[in-house]
């Protein structure tokens, strides 16, 4: 299996990059963030709870994100991997990825950590507002709380994987298809090693 964490700051190009990448190499593309919304969407008691942080654009809880990451895991078996977007987020989140891959005997092969500066993250979410409706993305100082829990929370998954050799950069800036093939790239590199 391949088992890949698209890492980075909101706004890096996360979601768009996983999209391309699922056709690739046919993983299966989970989002937190996106299960998040689409519990808030259907009015669940799991979307009430994280709707609270996410419009202050704090973390979920971990209890609550891994719970739900698990079910979502555990409700596709048959594929062939995932790609991790958004998550994990903590270093108790990294943990219990691991743990729950190594039960099925599987491992994360790849954190791949996409670099994008804060100044650019702004521009690229104001932007993304005027079509995604997130009212996340429409507040300059929301978008910076969650740059900043990134860089408390979040940046050390990245030092998490690198300590175990499994993490690398590449550039969040370029064209689509430019930061796909350099994804591309790294991925077969890593697989063959
Ligand atoms: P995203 O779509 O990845 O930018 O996530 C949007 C929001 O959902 C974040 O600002 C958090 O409030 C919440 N969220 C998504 N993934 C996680 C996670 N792994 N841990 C905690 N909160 C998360």
């Amino acid at each position: 299996m391949i088992n890949l964490i698209l890492f980075g700051p909101p706004g890096s190009g996360k979601g768009t990059q996983a999209k391309m990448l699922v056709n690739k190499f046919k993983l299966l593309h989970i989002s937190t963030g996106d299960l998040f919304r689409e519990a808030i969407k259907n009015e669940t008691a799991l979307g009430v709870e994280a709707k609270s942080y996410m419009d202050k654009g704090e973390l979920v809880p971990d209890s609550v994100t891994i719970n739900m990451l698990k079910e979502k895991v555990e409700a596709n078996p048959d594929v062939q991997g995932y790609i991790f977007d958004g998550f994990p987020r903590t270093t108790n989140q990294a943990e219990a990825l691991d743990q729950m891959l190594q039960d099925g005997g599987e491992d994360v092969t790849l954190l791949i950590e996409l670099k994008v500066e804060e100044d650019e993250i702004v521009t690229r979410l104001l932007k993304r507002a005027e079509t995604s409706g997130r009212s996340d993305d429409a507040d300059e100082s929301i978008i910076r709380n969650r740059f900043q829990v990134y860089l408390d929370n979040t940046a050390v998954v990245a030092e998490y994987y690198d300590a175990k050799g499994k993490a690398t950069q590449v550039k969040g800036k370029g064209s689509i298809e430019e930061i796909a093939n350099k994804l591309e790239l790294v991925i077969n590199e890593a697989l063959i090693s």
